[in-house]
């Protein structure tokens, strides 16, 4: 998936050309016809940090951006998906294991003010292991396995990377699911720091 976005020039909604205007302090594109309004072009990732036996599961990335660089798995969260659910999938998918998520450790948040340029923000996941052998997805990765942090740093790696890992080296419990409170939405989770729950 792309971070590019190409700003609408006709309704989605009704196909009438959008018009500039100026919306909550911005200009938005919206739609005289119609109640469409352009709110912008957002993506959202997932990656998951998973330990086992002391050393961490890294990929290695088989096309650009980023051939040859080594990463955690992860990728783009599907609409109508969760986040829990897409970090698990992608996980499943690159690299064979079965994990589950036990908290949200890092978040990165990369806003544009480029038109053309989504606004990306990606969340990291600790994750624990189910079962699985190493089978790595041949379309996206070219390598793959476990490392210590000390091998990790040989790596060629990015900063990002290196930094989460190094967070949750020992045990960092971050935000985690809290499946006690009651939202609006049937597919709504809410990610928390702990607390005695009990709403
Ligand atoms: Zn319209």
């Amino acid at each position: 998936m792309s971070n590019y976005t190409v700003p609408y020039g006709f309704c989605p909604v009704c196909a009438e050309p959008l018009e500039t205007s100026t919306i909550d302090n911005h200009l938005r594109s919206s739609c005289p016809n119609c109640s469409y309004i352009d709110w912008g072009s957002f993506s959202l990732g997932v990656g998951g940090i998973l330990w086992n036996e002391g050393k961490v599961l890294l990929v290695q990335r088989a096309h650009n951006p980023g051939k040859g660089i080594w990463t955690i798995p992860g990728g783009y969260v599907n609409q109508g998906e969760s986040i829990g659910d897409a970090i698990v999938r992608e996980m499943q998918e690159e690299t064979g294991i079965k994990a589950k998520p036990l908290s949200i450790i890092a978040l990165r948040d990369r806003p544009s003010n480029c038109s053309t340029e989504k606004h990306d923000t990606y969340i990291i996941f600790q994750m624990s292991l189910l079962e699985g052998t190493l089978h790595a997805q041949p379309e996206e990765v070219s390598n793959l396995g476990f490392f210590t942090f000390e091998e990790c740093r040989t790596l060629k790696i990015s900063s990002l990377t290196l930094s989460a890992i190094q967070a949750c080296r020992s045990i960092s419990q971050g935000l985690i699911l809290n499946k006690d409170a009651d939202l609006i939405g049937r597919l709504s989770t809410l990610y928390q720091i702990s607390s005695n729950w009990s709403i």
